[in-house]
């Protein structure tokens, strides 16, 4: 094999895992990346939110019923999607705002902060990356 088959097949390579990888490598690029919430409410919609027991007992404590925010998702605890979204969601003039944000489940309080193999880094989901992401 020579030098330019070799370094064709690592180029194949590198894009492979580029594809396969692609959201944590956006992820782990943007670890260092102040964070704003544009409060898109994108991630009260679309991703499942993980709850522990911890979280179910503190959002009962405010008088909501387990039955009505609480679904399971294989061995998961998640918050039940009331219409395509999470039910303690509210969106007013295009601004989504949290109904319990002081009792809010950990998974929300730490997103869109993630770890990618081990490193502490943010999600690539979190709109408030988009623009920035895109042009860098
Ligand atoms: S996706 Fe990011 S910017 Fe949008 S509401 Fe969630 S944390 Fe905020
Ligand atoms: S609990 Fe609040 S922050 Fe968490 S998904 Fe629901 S609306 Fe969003």
């Amino acid at each position: 094999m020579n030098l330019v088959q070799l370094l064709c097949y690592l180029f194949v390579l590198l894009l492979f895992f580029y594809f396969i990888y692609k959201r944590q490598i956006k992820s782990l690029l943007l670890r260092n990346k102040k964070f704003a919430c544009i409060r898109c409410g994108l991630c009260c919609e679309s991703f499942y939110v993980e709850l522990r027991e911890s979280d179910i007992r503190r959002i009962e404590k405010k008088g909501y019923k387990r039955k009505d925010f609480v679904e399971r998702k294989g061995k998961f605890l998640i918050i039940k999607q009331v219409n395509g979204r999470c039910p303690f969601l509210k969106v007013e003039k295009g601004y989504a705002t949290c109904t319990i944000h002081d009792v809010w489940p950990k998974a929300c309080e730490c997103f869109p902060l993630t770890k990618v193999w081990g490193i502490k880094c943010m999600d690539s989901k979190c709109k408030s990356f988009d623009k920035k992401f895109l042009k860098g």
